[in-house]
């Protein structure tokens, strides 16, 4: 039987969710889920000067919000507990001590000045960088001479110094590194702290991890990592390297290019659907056609051999695309309840919502669905559903060109005789006779529309007329269109 599939997303707290990082995650669930295995989620968090403070409950809030449920991880447990690197320092203590004492590890007692002066030395040479190995070799006396000066030396990896370091890496083929030019790393720091690379490893092979998913960018580690494993005479797992994410210029996707943090994503407005759908094509598809895909499919097809190597291009409006998508498929209650949010930041209801600005919201939802991409955009399409009368802010539209102030006027007044049976006749009736209009005072049907338009919405951009007549009821459209011919007759 084939071993069970073991995956997992190893962050490390130093900023919020990124675009790149949950397409790491993403990939790992739905590899997890679609092979019967688990998702593991471990917090590399090792390296305390870059911790970052909201970053842990960032990651629990993102993975929250995505709707993803780890097997094992913080808050949950599992039989490789903790998974969280800072409480499993002494675990990497000891294997760290191991490698030193099966003599593929050593101290160094180098302090920072002298790694400085060598760096500059190398600099000056034109050598390669890096430390120069000094303490690689030292005799029990010259150690113990050098313990005395510096108690807490780091442990560096003694890296084969020549031959080379080789891996198979799933998506980008035989990987080969030269020895020579791979540097004796550091594995635990002087603080007594695993760098990323041991705890990494050590990890890796405790919680039987069975492939690694990760950005590209980590495949120079990955010589690291290999020659770690070797060390420790332990199995690899598989490695899959997912291709970069560029911006559609070309460039690596960052902060230029427009939002990359997940929090960002969620504050405007998109759903975690869409985002989801969205990310998971970056590097990734079932073939050449298909492209919406829900979380239960993506449970149920995605496999590491659809991924491909060359870099994903971040499209903003495809991905507002995917969310307008997922906006029109939902379900209108559930649409209300996320948009509130919006309406409350642009305090144009409470914060303790009332009933009566729910059935304004309730009437709302039909009218925006169609024409929001982000809920960001509700508020600013249908603020005129709030207050006796709309702000105007295209009043000098309300007489259209050629079309003289008193006609206006009186197309209103018979506007407001036809619209009194809003609701009470047939829309298509009522717009048959307003279209009528256009015949007896000699216009153009925009000279009836826009105006009525105009005076119910105070925009020349808004919703569908009659949806927005409607919602606003009959009252509602009877004062405003007297309010606007009082308007226009001062
Ligand atoms: N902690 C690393 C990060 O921040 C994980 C890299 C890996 O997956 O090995 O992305
Ligand atoms: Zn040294």
């Amino acid at each position: 039987m084939a071993q069970k599939v073991r995956v997992r997303y190893a962050p490390s707290p130093t900023g919020y969710q990124h675009i790149g990082g949950i397409r790491t995650a993403l990939f790992d669930y739905f590899f997890a889920k679609a092979s019967g295995g688990d998702f593991i989620l471990r917090i590399e968090d090792t390296d305390q000067t870059r911790s970052f403070e909201g970053a842990l409950e960032d990651i629990y809030d993102t993975f929250e919000w995505l709707g993803i449920d780890y097997d094992e991880g913080p808050k949950k447990d599992g039989p490789y507990a903790p998974y969280i690197q800072s409480q499993r320092v002494d675990i990497y203590k000891k294997y760290a001590k191991e490698l030193v004492d099966k003599g593929h590890a050593y101290y160094c007692y180098c302090d920072s000045e002298r790694l400085e002066k060598v760096r500059k030395e190398k600099e000056q040479n034109k050598e390669q960088q890096g430390y120069d190995r000094k303490c690689r070799d030292l005799s029990k006396e010259e150690e113990e001479d050098l313990k005395k000066k510096n108690p807490n030396p780091v442990i560096r990896l003694k890296v084969p110094l020549d031959g080379s370091t080789v891996f198979e890496d799933i998506i980008f083929g035989r990987i080969d590194f030269d020895n020579k030019t791979l540097q004796d790393f550091v594995l635990l720091k002087s603080d007594g702290f695993p760098t990323y690379h041991l705890a990494s490893v050590v990890d890796d092979h405790l919680m039987e991890i069975t492939h690694v998913l990760r950005g590209q960018e980590w495949l120079p580690s990955a010589a690291n990592h290999m020659l770690l494993f070797k060390a420790f005479n332990w199995t690899p797992p598989v490695y899959c390297h997912l291709p970069l994410i560029m911006g559609e210029d070309g460039q690596k996707l960052s902060k230029r290019h427009g939002a990359t943090q997940v929090i960002e994503f969620k504050n405007q407005g998109y759903l975690p659907e869409a985002l989801i759908n969205f990310v998971i094509l970056l590097g990734w598809s079932f073939n050449d056609k298909d492209e919406v895909f829900s979380v239960e499919q993506l449970k149920k097809i995605f496999t590491i051999d659809k991924i491909n190597k060359s870099p994903a291009a971040f499209n903003y409006s495809k991905l507002k695309w995917f969310n307008g998508l997922y906006i029109r498929n939902m379900d209108n209650e559930k649409l209300l309840n996320l948009i509130i949010p919006y309406y409350k930041q642009k305090s144009m209801i409470s914060e303790n919502v009332t009933e009566d600005e729910i059935q304004i919201l309730r009437k709302i939802v039909p009218l925006i669905k169609e024409r929001i991409e982000i809920l960001a955009d509700a508020p600013q399409i249908s603020f005129f559903m709030f207050g006796e009368l709309p702000e105007y802010k295209n009043w000098d539209m309300i007489i259209p060109k050629n079309v003289e102030k008193k006609t206006v006027i009186n197309i209103l007044n018979d506007a407001k005789e036809i619209l009194y049976n809003l609701g009470s006749q047939k829309d298509e009736d009522l717009q048959h006779q307003l279209y009528e209009l256009t015949a007896k005072h000699g216009v153009k049907a925009g000279a009836v529309f826009m105006p009525i338009r105009i005076a119910l919405t105070g925009t020349n951009k808004s919703p569908d007329l009659f949806p927005v007549m409607n919602a606003l009821g009959r009252d509602k459209v009877m004062f405003r269109l007297e309010k606007a011919v009082e308007k226009l007759k001062n």
